[in-house]
């Protein structure tokens, strides 16, 4: 069928809005007419590893226009949240744990499907789709059955669920699922974006009774309080491992990174408090090593455990997270801020310079 997708030619370099086709859905695959969909930094820090010309965007929600054969979970007409693709067979997948799928590299990044063929073309010419499984930078996304979530509340709004798919369970899911954070405990979050402020609401409404956020931005940290932080502080600042055990007496029980500078990883790990656990959601520097003391970790019986998507089964824990939204308990909307389709390089502009936490694009 014949879409309007934003296509991205190089690394870095501004999408064009084009004429494209999408292949009708085949055994097992979903057409979503998209609504919306987020920008991620994802969208932003893959650019130099994805094949080329490409068609990214991977938080999309809307409404099912068609599906392949043998789906059976959703119907045309039913709204949806896209999410990550995972194999549903693999052993990661087998024990509940889809978002470490053995075949995660070629379901998000590889620019097909899961057997390598191409999903969309422009004038008979591949273009690399299917970018986790959506590639939702478009007016239609080609899902599988196992990354589209049914949404059954009809009084929240749509366009606004897209990040659910990704950046906003990263968040959530590693306070909630991978962490576990108890009631009555102390975290400490650095990095307050869309990941962390979506940390903060999952640890204010667990009942974290110290939630400390950092970040350099004050925009961010004002808007960190009004979300449940019961601190602030300006990583500019300096000294925030001490000032973090200061505050927690003695250290954070739980630290999510998501601010990915070393500074923050170093900070991260040495404010733990004995047993604490520190969760990584992203890599400092894009892909460099930091420093850490094994003597810590080891007398100290602490634990770093990287998260990709917040440990989520998305089919059980997004339809939780648009519970807590529906019931006011989770203001996810605080976050967002909506464009046209067609100001898409102004969205990914304004997410790179941190003017906006979470872009949202509006399709036509
Ligand atoms: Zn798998
Ligand atoms: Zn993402």
């Amino acid at each position: 069928m014949d879409i309007q997708a934003a296509i991205l030619r190089e690394p870095g370099g501004q999408f064009a809005i084009e004429a494209a086709t999408l292949d009708a859905p085949q055994a097992g695959e979903v057409l979503v007419k998209v609504l919306a969909a987020g920008v991620c930094h994802t969208d932003i820090g893959v650019q130099h590893i994805m094949p080329m010309p490409v068609v990214l965007g991977h938080e999309g929600s809307g409404v099912v226009e068609a599906v392949g054969s043998g789906v059976t979970k959703v119907a045309p007409g039913d709204r949806v949240v896209m999410t990550f693709g995972s194999c549903g067979r693999c052993p990661s997948c087998a024990e509940g744990a889809p978002s470490h799928c053995h075949d995660m590299r070629t379901l998000q990044f590889s620019g097909g499907r899961a057997d390598g063929s191409p999903t969309m073309h422009q004038q008979g010419e591949k273009l690399n789709a299917a970018f986790f499984q959506q590639s939702s930078f478009a007016t239609h996304a080609l899902a599988t059955e196992r990354n589209v979530v049914k949404v059954t509340h009809d009084d929240v709004p749509l366009e606004l669920l897209g990040p659910l798919g990704c950046g906003v369970q990263t968040g959530a899911g590693a306070v909630l699922n991978t962490i576990k954070a108890r009631a009555g405990r102390s975290i400490a979050i650095m990095g307050a974006g869309s990941v962390g402020l979506s940390g903060v609401m999952a640890a204010h409404l667990i009942g974290c009774t110290t939630i400390v956020a950092v970040d350099i931005n004050k925009d961010r940290l004002a808007l960190a309080k009004d979300l449940g932080a019961t601190h602030v502080l300006d990583a500019g600042e300096g000294d925030v491992a001490a000032r973090i055990r200061e505050i927690t007496k003695g250290g954070a029980h739980y630290v999510l990174e998501t601010a990915g500078a070393v500074q923050s990883f170093t900070d991260a790990i040495a404010c733990l408090t004995m047993r604490g656990v520190c969760g990584i959601v992203t890599v400092p520097n894009h892909g460099g090593a930091f420093d850490f003391s094994a003597r810590e970790l080891l007398t100290g019986g602490r634990t770093v455990v990287g998260v990709l998507e917040g440990s989520s089964v998305p089919d059980v824990f997004i339809p939780q997270l648009i519970d807590f939204y529906a019931q006011g308990r989770f203001p996810m909307d605080r976050l967002a801020t909506y464009y046209p389709f067609g100001q898409i390089n102004q969205a990914v502009a304004d997410s790179i310079s941190g003017k906006t936490i979470k872009p949202i694009l509006k399709m036509p």
